[in-house]
């Protein structure tokens, strides 16, 4: 469960302070499937960050199973951030090793330091890796260099590699931007998968609003840093939409 009270957030910039986070109130239960919509600038990924811990407010909290994450030394923090799968845009993977090493990855928040650095793992931590491959369909692939994959299967990898943290919740910043719509189906798809199987809380950011609708359970909107919608798809009429992109008055 992750609660969020009174969230703001300010960037100090070159032309001042800028508000990108303004009083965002809102509850996620375990195992809900979030879809956060909104334009570009509206502070998406800025509140996806929040929700890791990877950004600290301004002001406010984000309260996950009873503890206050913003309020976290650095390393109860760092503890937090491994039970937290996040997805990127671009994949981030080491291009260079193989999936199966990439899928590893996932388990090195698991290890002492200097036998993560040495890619010690356990016999379980390959078991664990292994079986996520495979849950992504990419079981034939784990040898294969991740620069050698379809920019779907990178992203099904970097997944499984999120999977193998054993994530109780899992972040996703754009994850199918980059990729063709029948790509981006499949990451949706296995997204929807790990949560109905897992029961891992999933938050997607996500401009392909067909997506959100057809995957999340509930969509949720930010218009310049505020949260304006929070329903399921079905409640999202078209007025709505219509407000959040401002497209009467990019028409007018
Ligand atoms: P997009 O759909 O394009 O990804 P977004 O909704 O994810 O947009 P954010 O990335 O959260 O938007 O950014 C919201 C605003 O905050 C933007 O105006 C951005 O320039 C600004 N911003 C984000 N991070 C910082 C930062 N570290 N310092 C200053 N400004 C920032
Ligand atoms: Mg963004």
């Amino acid at each position: 469960m992750i609660e969020v009270r009174n969230l703001n957030q300010t960037f100090q910039t070159a032309k001042g302070p800028l508000q990108v986070l303004t009083d965002v109130n809102l509850e996620i239960a375990q195992g809900d499937f979030v879809a956060v919509i909104g334009r570009s600038g509206a502070g998406k990924s800025t509140f996806l960050r929040t929700l890791n811990g990877l950004l600290i407010p301004t002001s406010g909290s984000v309260i996950v199973n009873g503890t206050d994450i913003t309020k976290l030394s650095k390393r109860e923090l760092q503890k937090y951030r491994r039970t937290v799968g996040f997805i990127f845009q671009q994949f981030n993977l080491v291009n260079r090793l193989s999936a199966l090493d990439n899928v590893l990855h996932g388990r090195l928040g698991y290890l002492p330091t200097w036998r993560g650095l040495l890619g010690l793992y356990s016999e379980a931590d390959y078991q664990i890796a292994r079986q996520q491959l495979e849950r992504v369909d990419l079981a034939a692939k784990e040898n294969a260099r991740v620069d050698s994959l379809s920019g779907g299967q990178q992203q099904r990898v970097a997944i499984a590699r999120a999977m193998a943290q054993q994530p109780t919740l899992m972040l996703a910043d754009e994850p199918a931007a980059n990729l063709d719509p029948v790509l981006s189906e499949e990451v949706m798809r296995t997204l929807k998968r790990f949560n109905e199987q897992d029961g891992v809380t999933v938050v997607i950011n996500i401009h392909a609003l067909d997506l959100a609708l057809k995957y999340a359970k509930r969509i949720v909107a930010f218009k310049r840093g505020r949260l304006v919608f929070d329903g399921s798809p079905a409640q999202l009429t078209e007025s709505i939409v219509d407000d959040l992109y401002e497209r009467k008055e990019m028409l007018a």
